[in-house]
């Protein structure tokens, strides 16, 4: 195990134990997630070393990794994936028409194969072999594994996405400063990350699938992503929700929570997700957070 001995956001030593939780989707362990005594924000800590992170990935109901249509949750996953990869390419045809993307842990290639689709130039990094191999052979795509990232140009992408995908990166400042490197001056960065100040994290607390420990190393809060960016001379310029995540993750919570689905109940608690984010702001289960120099 490796165990961080300094806030990743603010440097600062000292944490307090803020939540146990169990790794309900691979190893059944059970995991430690600490606040910052000085910024609060909560990490998972301590946490498998980078070389023993691969094994906590390896299953059939992890279906970022995979396209299973098995169950209920798994199908409407699918229906909704479909809709939201067009409404993300919506998102980036806002401030370029085309150009150049990266898609950092672009998974086996679906929302580069929309981009490439609409005539951008695409490349993709991904770590996980499978997946990997599945988006060159499906899609024909560029991708290529994590190591390649440091040999991509200088200020040479448009825009950078990462789909859920920060809050899995061990290195989470060397990663940030990458991002900052391949950016272009006017190009956009857009980070998708779960949100633990949203209400279904509340109401589910440790049984809240979003905290998906220990694949999610970082448990981000918007004024996390603020203080975080800003310590790299980046700035989060919008914060958009994400109305989708609300329902799937209380869908799963609930499934961890009693051990069985609740459709009816599942909806309940992400439709007053989505309504308390309405009224608040800045409150979604997993926002969108757009980002430049
Ligand atoms: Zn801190």
């Amino acid at each position: 195990m490796q165990n961080l001995t300094n806030c990743p956001v603010c440097n600062s030593t000292a944490f307090i134990p803020f939540m146990k939780c169990k790794d309900n989707t691979v190893s059944r362990e059970t995991f430690q997630i600490v606040k910052c005594n000085s910024c609060g924000f909560k990490f998972t800590n301590p946490r498998p070393e980078p070389s023993e992170l691969g094994r906590y990935y390896k299953s059939e109901e992890y279906v970022s990794h995979s396209n299973t249509k098995k169950g209920f949750i798994n199908s409407t996953y699918q229906s909704v994936r479909k809709y939201t990869l067009l409404k993300k390419l919506q998102l980036i045809s806002k401030y370029y028409k085309t150009g150049r993307i990266l898609d950092i842990g672009c998974g086996t290639g679906e929302f580069l194969n929309t981009c490439k689709s609409a005539k951008w130039e695409t490349i993709g990094i991904e770590p996980d072999d499978d997946a990997r191999n599945m988006a060159i052979k499906n899609y024909g795509l560029d991708v290529r594994g994590e190591a390649e990232l440091k040999n991509l140009h200088d200020e040479s992408f448009h825009i950078i996405t990462m789909w859920h995908v920060l809050e899995h990166v061990p290195n989470l400042n060397e990663r940030i400063e990458e991002l900052r490197r391949l950016i272009k001056p006017t190009g956009i960065i857009i980070i998708a990350v779960p949100n633990c100040n949203s209400l279904d994290a509340k109401i589910y607390k440790e049984n809240w699938a979003a905290y998906d420990v220990p694949r999610h190393l970082y448990h981000f809060t918007p004024a996390d992503m603020e203080t975080l960016f800003r310590k790299h001379g980046l700035k989060v310029f919008s914060i958009l929700p994400m109305i989708f995540d609300s329902f799937y993750v209380s869908m799963l919570s609930e499934k961890i929570k009693t051990g069985k689905t609740n459709i009816i109940r599942s909806t309940w608690n992400g439709l007053r997700s989505n309504l308390s984010a309405l009224k608040s702001g800045r409150t979604s289960s997993s926002q969108i957070y757009l980002i430049r120099k």
